[in-house]
């Protein structure tokens, strides 16, 4: 059996959005389950969109995916020369010609074309020159492009598509395309098919939006006497209006880097992704890296576009509810020391983080993390929700302000009260703290919720979050005496 070799190609013209990054993972995907190479290509050769940033966002995008290659990666510009010398192959072989028609002429039989409805395509003028005319026209300076000649075939041209089934055209309805610019620029469809081949690749999984080339290239690979690759032409994802998502009109909420930069995990992250084209046939949604692999096939991927439902003016949801609530399912259910590696980076760039976390803290650290990451949405809710547990700058949250502090004024006397009967403790554990705070409610005669709710405010800046006694013995016993002890500066003055 001959080798499995998939490629991601993409061009460097803006950050990896989620199509892109989809497209990677079903090829890494289907890499992985094939035992095959997957090759990074970076399609540079519109060097006036390309840029260094892009080249270095999509890897970035793809390292924090954690979509790895076997090669690469390549850069497309590298092989001009093999993209100019199989289009001088061609036009040896009698497989390409020059074109000295100009775009005015070319723009008049247009319209006339148009006029008498007719086809549309070239009318292959300069296909039957002379080598004499030819050598007249170069003598007299006249640009020329190159152009693929179509071969003159009865019958249909076509392909298999792994996801589509049979795709047709017939021979006739190929135009004599362009491969060469007047400027001697190999154009892209090209270049595509020269790296393909040299790169050996035996499957392209790629968008519908490039089947218009693929009949093309599949001409191009026979001229070339290469062998063609399977063809998947993947549904395109479209937001809930039906458009296509891209960089441009749908901006950052489409970049993986957003994705990275909102605190995702980044194989939920995948997960989401591979959900926007693609079910296993049953409702399992929630798929580890392993059974991923294990389940992916091309055949099950839709035939019709996905849409990513992502809700611009919904600040619950600033983002398609499937993603948060698969990062939340992983966030909740993965190993905590998993889940440790992954809030570490957060915590120090927030200048929280402690080496003890990983030495004699380690235990207090990860049970901490279990305990506070029920309500949690994304990494970064450690940082910013769960603050006070890591340091003292966090910000108590206005609602909860009103609503558990500021209502009572007695609260500025009772809050350290209790903060003394938590200093004089022998013992600071679940139930002395408990016990202590329902004590002093009784003796002042209140009920016990108002003491109890306001120290959650002041203690943690929430208005929800685990049972409060949990929280007290994360927080320590010096912490949690000394935020009682300040409640007076959450008063105005
Ligand atoms: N460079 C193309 C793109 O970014 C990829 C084309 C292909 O997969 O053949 O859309």
């Amino acid at each position: 059996m001959t080798e499995v070799r998939l490629r991601f190609p993409p061009s460097p013209t803006g950050y990896l959005h989620i199509g892109g990054a989809r497209t990677a993972l079903y090829n890494w995907l289907f890499a992985k389950k094939n035992n095959g190479k997957l090759i990074l290509r970076i399609e540079d050769t519109d060097t006036e969109r390309s840029t260094d940033e892009s080249i270095q966002g999509i890897i970035e995008g793809l390292e924090w995916l954690g979509i790895d290659f076997d090669e690469g990666p390549y850069f497309q510009t590298t092989f001009d020369g093999d993209h100019k010398a199989a289009a001088e192959r061609l036009l040896q072989e009698g497989k390409a010609y020059k074109c000295f028609c100009t775009k005015e002429e070319l723009d008049a039989k247009r319209e006339a074309a148009l006029a008498a409805k007719q086809s549309l395509g070239y009318d292959r003028t300069c296909r039957n020159l002379s080598a004499e005319e030819v050598a007249a026209k170069e003598a007299a300076g006249t640009p020329s492009v190159i152009r693929f000649k179509v071969p003159e075939r009865e019958g249909r041209l076509g392909y298999d598509d792994s996801i589509l089934g049979r795709i047709e055209a017939d021979y006739k309805e190929l135009d004599d395309f362009v491969i060469v610019r007047s400027n001697g620029k190999p154009l892209y469809l090209l270049c595509n098919v020269v790296d393909d081949i040299r790169d050996r690749i035996s499957h392209v999984i790629r968008g519908q939006d490039h089947m218009t080339n693929t009949l093309k290239q599949i001409l191009l690979y026979e001229a070339l006497e290469a062998p063609v690759p399977i063809f998947a032409h993947m549904p395109l994802t479209l937001d809930t209006k039906k458009a296509k998502i891209s960089k441009r009109s749908h901006g950052e909420i489409v970049a993986v880097q957003f994705y990275r930069d909102c605190g995702f995990i980044p194989w939920a992250f995948n997960n989401f992704l591979v959900l926007l084209g693609w079910a296993p046939g049953n409702d399992q949604e929630i798929f580890s890296k392993e059974e991923l692999i294990e389940t992916f096939s091309l055949e099950r991927i839709n035939k019709s576009s996905s849409i990513f439902n992502y809700r611009k003016n919904d600040p619950k949801f600033f983002t398609d509810p499937k993603a948060i609530s698969i990062n939340e399912h992983y966030l909740r259910t993965m190993e905590i020391c998993e889940l440790a590696k992954l809030v570490e980076p957060e915590l120090k760039a927030e200048g929280l983080w402690q080496e003890s976390f990983n030495g004699e803290k380690r235990e207090w650290f990860l049970a901490t993390l279990d305990l506070i990451r029920d309500r949690f949405h994304t990494l970064k809710d450690f940082t910013s929700l769960g603050r006070a547990y890591f340091g003292d700058d966090f910000t108590v949250e206005e609602k909860p302000l009103k609503k558990n502090v500021l209502k009572h004024d007695g609260l500025k006397e009772w809050l350290p009260m209790l903060a003394d009967r938590y200093e004089q403790l022998d013992d600071f554990t679940l139930e002395s703290a408990e016990q202590a705070a329902r004590d002093l409610a009784t003796e002042l005669d209140i009920k016990p919720g108002i003491i109890i709710n306001a120290m959650r405010t002041v203690v943690t800046g929430q208005l929800a979050g685990p049972s409060m006694f949990d929280i007290l013995i994360a927080i320590g016993r010096k912490k949690v005496i000394e935020r009682l002890r300040d409640v007076a500066r959450l008063y105005p003055a």
